[in-house]
Protein backbone atom coordinates (compact mmCIF):
# COMPACT_ATOMS: atom_id res chain seq x y z
CA UNK A 1 0.00 0.00 0.00
CA UNK A 2 1.40 3.34 -0.84
CA UNK A 3 0.94 6.86 0.60
CA UNK A 4 -1.87 7.37 -1.55
CA UNK A 5 -3.98 5.04 -0.36
CA UNK A 6 -7.65 6.31 2.04
CA UNK A 7 -7.71 5.53 5.76
CA UNK A 8 -10.98 6.64 6.07
CA UNK A 9 -14.88 6.84 4.43
CA UNK A 10 -13.99 10.25 3.48
CA UNK A 11 -10.38 10.04 1.64
CA UNK A 12 -11.80 6.56 0.02
CA UNK A 13 -14.96 8.73 -1.54
CA UNK A 14 -12.12 11.82 -2.31
CA UNK A 15 -9.48 8.94 -3.66
CA UNK A 16 -11.74 6.34 -5.52
CA UNK A 17 -13.92 9.30 -7.32
CA UNK A 18 -11.29 9.18 -10.17
CA UNK A 19 -12.46 6.30 -12.29
CA UNK A 20 -8.17 5.93 -13.57
CA UNK A 21 -7.47 5.11 -10.26
CA UNK A 22 -10.33 2.70 -9.61
CA UNK A 23 -9.50 1.27 -13.41
CA UNK A 24 -6.01 0.87 -12.73
CA UNK A 25 -6.51 -0.36 -9.24
CA UNK A 26 -9.35 -2.91 -10.86
CA UNK A 27 -6.54 -4.05 -13.51
CA UNK A 28 -3.83 -4.86 -10.76
CA UNK A 29 -6.19 -7.11 -9.13
CA UNK A 30 -7.25 -8.83 -12.15
CA UNK A 31 -3.99 -9.19 -13.59
CA UNK A 32 -1.07 -8.71 -11.22
CA UNK A 33 1.60 -9.53 -12.98
CA UNK A 34 0.70 -6.63 -15.23
CA UNK A 35 -0.20 -9.24 -18.53
CA UNK A 36 -3.78 -7.99 -19.16
CA UNK A 37 -5.34 -11.41 -20.54
CA UNK A 38 -8.35 -11.45 -23.02
CA UNK A 39 -11.06 -12.92 -21.69
CA UNK A 40 -12.52 -14.49 -24.85
CA UNK A 41 -9.59 -16.52 -26.82
CA UNK A 42 -6.63 -15.93 -23.68
CA UNK A 43 -4.63 -13.61 -25.58
CA UNK A 44 -1.89 -11.82 -24.61
CA UNK A 45 -1.32 -9.24 -27.44
CA UNK A 46 -4.50 -6.05 -26.33
CA UNK A 47 -4.35 -2.83 -26.54
CA UNK A 48 -6.05 -0.07 -24.35
CA UNK A 49 -9.06 2.61 -25.52
CA UNK A 50 -7.86 4.47 -22.89
CA UNK A 51 -10.44 7.39 -23.35
CA UNK A 52 -12.86 4.36 -22.23
CA UNK A 53 -10.55 2.52 -19.46
CA UNK A 54 -11.72 -0.21 -21.87
CA UNK A 55 -9.12 -3.03 -23.46
CA UNK A 56 -9.67 -4.24 -26.97
CA UNK A 57 -8.03 -7.61 -28.24
CA UNK A 58 -5.76 -7.33 -30.86
CA UNK A 59 -6.33 -10.56 -32.29
CA UNK A 60 -7.66 -10.17 -35.62
CA UNK A 61 -10.32 -13.39 -35.04
CA UNK A 62 -11.16 -11.94 -31.68
CA UNK A 63 -11.12 -7.94 -31.23
CA UNK A 64 -13.57 -8.27 -27.99
CA UNK A 65 -13.49 -5.38 -25.99
CA UNK A 66 -13.67 -5.56 -22.64
CA UNK A 67 -13.16 -3.45 -19.09
CA UNK A 68 -10.94 -4.60 -16.22
CA UNK A 69 -14.66 -5.43 -13.97
CA UNK A 70 -14.77 -8.49 -16.70
CA UNK A 71 -14.82 -11.93 -14.75
CA UNK A 72 -15.92 -9.88 -11.65
CA UNK A 73 -18.84 -9.66 -9.34
CA UNK A 74 -18.97 -6.40 -10.71
CA UNK A 75 -19.26 -7.54 -14.09
CA UNK A 76 -22.64 -6.78 -15.99
CA UNK A 77 -23.09 -3.55 -13.63
CA UNK A 78 -24.08 -0.59 -15.00
CA UNK A 79 -22.72 1.07 -11.94
CA UNK A 80 -19.37 2.92 -11.74
CA UNK A 81 -16.27 1.69 -10.09
CA UNK A 82 -16.51 4.66 -8.40
CA UNK A 83 -19.67 3.80 -6.86
CA UNK A 84 -18.08 0.30 -6.32
CA UNK A 85 -15.13 1.07 -4.19
CA UNK A 86 -17.01 3.30 -2.01
CA UNK A 87 -19.63 0.75 -2.04
CA UNK A 88 -17.12 -2.29 -1.05
CA UNK A 89 -15.67 0.50 2.10
CA UNK A 90 -18.46 1.03 3.29
CA UNK A 91 -20.08 -2.41 3.68
CA UNK A 92 -16.59 -3.97 4.95
CA UNK A 93 -16.22 -1.44 7.72
CA UNK A 94 -20.32 -0.93 8.94
CA UNK A 95 -19.43 -2.04 12.51
CA UNK A 96 -23.20 -3.41 12.57
CA UNK A 97 -23.68 -4.17 9.23
CA UNK A 98 -25.48 -1.41 6.52
CA UNK A 99 -28.80 -1.98 5.44
CA UNK A 100 -29.41 -1.50 1.52
CA UNK A 101 -31.48 1.80 2.63
CA UNK A 102 -28.46 3.18 3.83
CA UNK A 103 -26.08 2.30 1.32
CA UNK A 104 -29.30 3.08 -1.62
CA UNK A 105 -29.12 7.07 0.51
CA UNK A 106 -25.32 7.02 0.87
CA UNK A 107 -24.53 6.37 -2.91
CA UNK A 108 -27.59 7.79 -4.30
CA UNK A 109 -28.64 4.46 -6.26
CA UNK A 110 -31.85 2.61 -5.84
CA UNK A 111 -32.69 0.28 -3.06
CA UNK A 112 -32.79 -2.25 -5.55
CA UNK A 113 -29.25 -1.48 -6.93
CA UNK A 114 -27.85 -1.14 -3.08
CA UNK A 115 -29.54 -4.80 -2.10
CA UNK A 116 -27.88 -6.27 -5.17
CA UNK A 117 -24.65 -4.55 -4.29
CA UNK A 118 -24.64 -5.74 -0.95
CA UNK A 119 -25.10 -9.27 -1.85
CA UNK A 120 -22.11 -9.30 -4.69
CA UNK A 121 -19.95 -7.39 -1.78
CA UNK A 122 -20.85 -9.99 0.57
CA UNK A 123 -19.70 -12.89 -1.91
CA UNK A 124 -16.30 -10.99 -2.13
CA UNK A 125 -16.14 -11.21 1.76
CA UNK A 126 -16.60 -14.76 1.88
CA UNK A 127 -13.08 -16.61 2.44
CA UNK A 128 -12.46 -18.96 0.58
CA UNK A 129 -9.80 -21.19 2.80
CA UNK A 130 -8.75 -21.45 6.19
CA UNK A 131 -6.30 -23.26 7.83
CA UNK A 132 -7.78 -25.92 10.22
CA UNK A 133 -8.74 -24.74 13.62
CA UNK A 134 -6.58 -25.63 15.98
CA UNK A 135 -5.62 -25.10 20.06
CA UNK A 136 -8.95 -24.49 21.94
CA UNK A 137 -12.07 -24.76 19.69
CA UNK A 138 -15.74 -24.59 21.16
CA UNK A 139 -18.70 -26.13 18.37
CA UNK A 140 -22.01 -24.69 18.76
CA UNK A 141 -25.31 -23.91 17.44
CA UNK A 142 -28.08 -21.35 17.41
CA UNK A 143 -31.45 -20.45 16.04
CA UNK A 144 -31.89 -17.28 13.93
CA UNK A 145 -35.61 -16.69 13.26
CA UNK A 146 -38.97 -15.28 14.48
CA UNK A 147 -39.45 -11.86 12.97
CA UNK A 148 -35.52 -11.46 11.45
CA UNK A 149 -35.94 -14.34 8.91
CA UNK A 150 -38.49 -15.45 6.07
CA UNK A 151 -38.70 -19.06 6.27
CA UNK A 152 -38.46 -20.96 2.68
CA UNK A 153 -41.02 -22.96 1.67
CA UNK A 154 -39.16 -26.15 1.80
CA UNK A 155 -38.05 -25.72 5.13
CA UNK A 156 -41.71 -24.53 6.66
CA UNK A 157 -43.00 -27.92 4.82
CA UNK A 158 -39.68 -30.14 7.10
CA UNK A 159 -40.91 -28.35 10.38
CA UNK A 160 -44.68 -28.34 10.63
CA UNK A 161 -46.27 -25.99 13.43
CA UNK A 162 -45.63 -27.34 16.73
CA UNK A 163 -41.79 -28.93 16.53
CA UNK A 164 -40.21 -25.95 17.94
CA UNK A 165 -38.55 -25.07 14.39
CA UNK A 166 -41.01 -22.59 13.07
CA UNK A 167 -39.86 -19.73 11.56
CA UNK A 168 -35.87 -20.74 12.71
CA UNK A 169 -33.04 -21.04 10.96
CA UNK A 170 -30.14 -23.32 12.37
CA UNK A 171 -26.82 -21.74 12.07
CA UNK A 172 -23.70 -23.78 13.34
CA UNK A 173 -20.84 -22.29 14.65
CA UNK A 174 -17.17 -22.93 15.42
CA UNK A 175 -14.91 -20.69 16.96
CA UNK A 176 -10.93 -21.08 17.87
CA UNK A 177 -10.41 -19.51 21.19
CA UNK A 178 -7.84 -16.45 20.89
CA UNK A 179 -4.16 -16.66 22.55
CA UNK A 180 -3.23 -13.21 24.41
CA UNK A 181 0.49 -14.50 25.03
CA UNK A 182 0.69 -15.16 21.32
CA UNK A 183 -1.09 -12.09 19.86
CA UNK A 184 -3.79 -14.34 18.31
CA UNK A 185 -7.17 -13.45 18.42
CA UNK A 186 -10.35 -15.80 18.11
CA UNK A 187 -11.71 -16.86 14.89
CA UNK A 188 -15.06 -18.38 13.28
CA UNK A 189 -15.94 -20.85 10.87
CA UNK A 190 -19.94 -20.42 10.70
CA UNK A 191 -22.20 -22.15 8.74
CA UNK A 192 -26.33 -22.50 7.92
CA UNK A 193 -27.48 -26.36 8.32
CA UNK A 194 -31.14 -28.06 7.49
CA UNK A 195 -30.72 -29.25 11.32
CA UNK A 196 -29.13 -30.12 14.30
CA UNK A 197 -28.32 -33.77 13.48
CA UNK A 198 -25.29 -35.67 13.72
CA UNK A 199 -24.88 -35.71 10.00
CA UNK A 200 -25.16 -32.34 9.47
CA UNK A 201 -22.60 -31.35 12.30
CA UNK A 202 -19.73 -33.95 12.30
CA UNK A 203 -18.96 -33.25 8.57
CA UNK A 204 -18.15 -29.44 9.31
CA UNK A 205 -16.31 -30.17 12.34
CA UNK A 206 -13.79 -32.68 11.14
CA UNK A 207 -13.50 -30.65 8.20
CA UNK A 208 -12.40 -27.73 9.75
CA UNK A 209 -10.82 -28.61 13.13
CA UNK A 210 -7.26 -30.42 13.23
CA UNK A 211 -7.32 -34.10 14.82
CA UNK A 212 -6.66 -33.82 18.63
CA UNK A 213 -7.66 -30.33 19.17
CA UNK A 214 -9.27 -29.71 22.22
CA UNK A 215 -12.96 -29.61 21.83
CA UNK A 216 -15.91 -27.95 24.02
CA UNK A 217 -19.41 -29.04 23.40
CA UNK A 218 -23.12 -28.92 24.65
CA UNK A 219 -23.95 -32.92 25.84
CA UNK A 220 -26.19 -32.50 22.70
CA UNK A 221 -26.31 -36.26 20.96
CA UNK A 222 -25.44 -35.09 17.89
CA UNK A 223 -21.73 -34.09 19.67
CA UNK A 224 -21.14 -37.79 20.33
CA UNK A 225 -18.68 -39.50 18.90
CA UNK A 226 -15.83 -37.45 18.10
CA UNK A 227 -13.11 -39.64 18.90
CA UNK A 228 -10.04 -37.83 17.12
CA UNK A 229 -10.54 -34.90 19.38
CA UNK A 230 -9.61 -34.16 22.73
CA UNK A 231 -13.95 -33.67 23.10
CA UNK A 232 -15.23 -31.96 26.79
CA UNK A 233 -18.94 -31.40 26.97
CA UNK A 234 -20.79 -29.38 29.34
CA UNK A 235 -24.25 -29.74 30.64
CA UNK A 236 -25.97 -26.24 30.15
CA UNK A 237 -28.91 -27.63 32.74
CA UNK A 238 -26.28 -27.69 35.37
CA UNK A 239 -23.84 -25.11 34.46
CA UNK A 240 -22.10 -22.86 31.51
CA UNK A 241 -18.99 -22.84 32.37
CA UNK A 242 -16.33 -25.73 34.30
CA UNK A 243 -12.59 -24.89 33.55
CA UNK A 244 -11.98 -24.32 30.05
CA UNK A 245 -15.34 -26.43 29.04
CA UNK A 246 -17.86 -23.69 27.71
CA UNK A 247 -18.88 -22.70 25.08
CA UNK A 248 -18.84 -18.56 25.82
CA UNK A 249 -16.52 -17.80 22.93
CA UNK A 250 -19.52 -18.79 20.54
CA UNK A 251 -22.40 -17.07 23.06
CA UNK A 252 -20.38 -13.82 22.13
CA UNK A 253 -20.16 -14.35 18.61
CA UNK A 254 -24.04 -15.18 18.13
CA UNK A 255 -25.10 -12.15 20.30
CA UNK A 256 -23.27 -10.09 18.03
CA UNK A 257 -24.76 -11.83 14.59
CA UNK A 258 -27.97 -11.43 16.38
CA UNK A 259 -27.72 -7.52 16.90
CA UNK A 260 -26.89 -7.13 13.21
CA UNK A 261 -29.88 -8.98 12.03
CA UNK A 262 -32.23 -7.51 13.96
CA UNK A 263 -30.83 -3.90 14.57
CA UNK A 264 -30.09 -3.53 10.78
CA UNK A 265 -32.18 -5.27 8.55
CA UNK A 266 -36.00 -5.56 8.00
CA UNK A 267 -35.73 -9.02 7.50
CA UNK A 268 -33.50 -11.26 5.80
CA UNK A 269 -35.28 -14.28 3.66
CA UNK A 270 -33.99 -17.57 4.49
CA UNK A 271 -32.05 -18.68 1.41
CA UNK A 272 -29.99 -15.36 2.01
CA UNK A 273 -29.32 -16.06 5.40
CA UNK A 274 -25.57 -17.72 4.77
CA UNK A 275 -24.39 -14.35 3.18
CA UNK A 276 -25.13 -12.34 6.35
CA UNK A 277 -23.32 -15.30 8.07
CA UNK A 278 -20.31 -15.10 5.86
CA UNK A 279 -19.97 -11.37 6.27
CA UNK A 280 -21.00 -11.12 9.80
CA UNK A 281 -17.73 -13.97 9.62
CA UNK A 282 -15.39 -11.65 8.24
CA UNK A 283 -16.46 -8.52 10.11
CA UNK A 284 -16.01 -10.55 13.35
CA UNK A 285 -12.61 -12.37 12.25
CA UNK A 286 -11.11 -8.91 10.55
CA UNK A 287 -12.24 -7.17 13.84
CA UNK A 288 -8.48 -6.09 14.80
CA UNK A 289 -7.98 -4.91 11.61
CA UNK A 290 -8.39 -1.35 10.21
CA UNK A 291 -10.68 0.09 7.40
CA UNK A 292 -8.24 0.82 4.87
CA UNK A 293 -7.12 -3.20 5.70
CA UNK A 294 -10.43 -4.64 5.28
CA UNK A 295 -10.63 -2.76 2.49
CA UNK A 296 -7.63 -4.26 0.44
CA UNK A 297 -8.71 -8.14 2.09
CA UNK A 298 -11.92 -7.67 0.29
CA UNK A 299 -10.61 -6.56 -3.22
CA UNK A 300 -8.93 -9.24 -4.01
CA UNK A 301 -11.84 -11.39 -3.45
CA UNK A 302 -14.12 -9.78 -5.91
CA UNK A 303 -11.67 -11.45 -8.67
CA UNK A 304 -13.16 -14.72 -10.11
CA UNK A 305 -16.67 -14.86 -8.39
CA UNK A 306 -19.69 -13.80 -9.99
CA UNK A 307 -23.25 -13.87 -9.15
CA UNK A 308 -26.36 -12.11 -11.42
CA UNK A 309 -29.27 -10.74 -10.35
CA UNK A 310 -31.27 -13.69 -11.35
CA UNK A 311 -29.43 -16.15 -9.44
CA UNK A 312 -29.71 -13.72 -6.09
CA UNK A 313 -33.55 -13.82 -6.68
CA UNK A 314 -33.56 -17.32 -7.89
CA UNK A 315 -33.01 -17.87 -4.37
CA UNK A 316 -35.63 -16.28 -2.71
CA UNK A 317 -39.13 -18.43 -2.25
CA UNK A 318 -41.06 -16.28 -3.62
CA UNK A 319 -39.51 -15.23 -6.58
CA UNK A 320 -38.98 -11.95 -7.14
CA UNK A 321 -38.43 -10.68 -3.95
CA UNK A 322 -35.31 -8.61 -1.84
CA UNK A 323 -34.69 -8.89 1.24
CA UNK A 324 -33.24 -5.79 3.43
ZN1 LIG B 1 -9.27 -12.10 -27.76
Amino acid sequence: MNAGNPKTLTEAVVRYADLDVCHAYMASLKWPDGCVKCPKCGGENVGIISTRRMFKCRNKECHKQFSAKVGTVFEDSPLGLDKWFVAVWCITNAKNGISSCELARALGVTQKSAWFMLHRVRLAMKRESFDKLTGEVESDETFIGGKAVNMSKSRRARHPAGTGFVGKEVVHGLIQRGDKAKGKASKVIATVVPNTKKKSLLPIIRTNVEPGTYLATDTAGAYSGLTEFIHETIDHAEAYVRGRCHTNGLENFWSLFKRSVNGTYVAIDAPHLFRYVDEQVFRFNERKTNDAGRFALVMPGVVGKRITYKQLIGAGPEGLRYDA
